[in-house]
């Protein structure tokens, strides 16, 4: 089940619960019970892919772990 990210429009209250999506706007706050609650944005969707993917294979030596050797170099 998805993490929601709820907030309370009456006490402001922030809070989290986990919901089935079918019911992710079926919520009452968990502070005053009331049923005028903002859901927003979920940490998973907030998540962006990519980033620093490591290209790192297939460079310098193979006789060692440096990406640029000069020392172990085969013929
Ligand atoms: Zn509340």
């Amino acid at each position: 089940m998805p993490l929601y990210e709820y907030r309370c429009m009456d006490c402001d209250l922030r809070f989290e619960l986990l919901k089935r999506s079918s019911a992710a706007d079926e919520v009452e706050c968990v502070r005053c019970g009331s049923a005028r609650v903002q859901r927003l944005f979920s940490r998973f969707a907030a998540r962006s892919s990519g980033g620093d993917g490591s290209a790192s294979l297939g460079g310098g030596c193979s006789g060692c772990s440096a990406s640029s050797c000069a020392s172990c170099r085969r013929p």
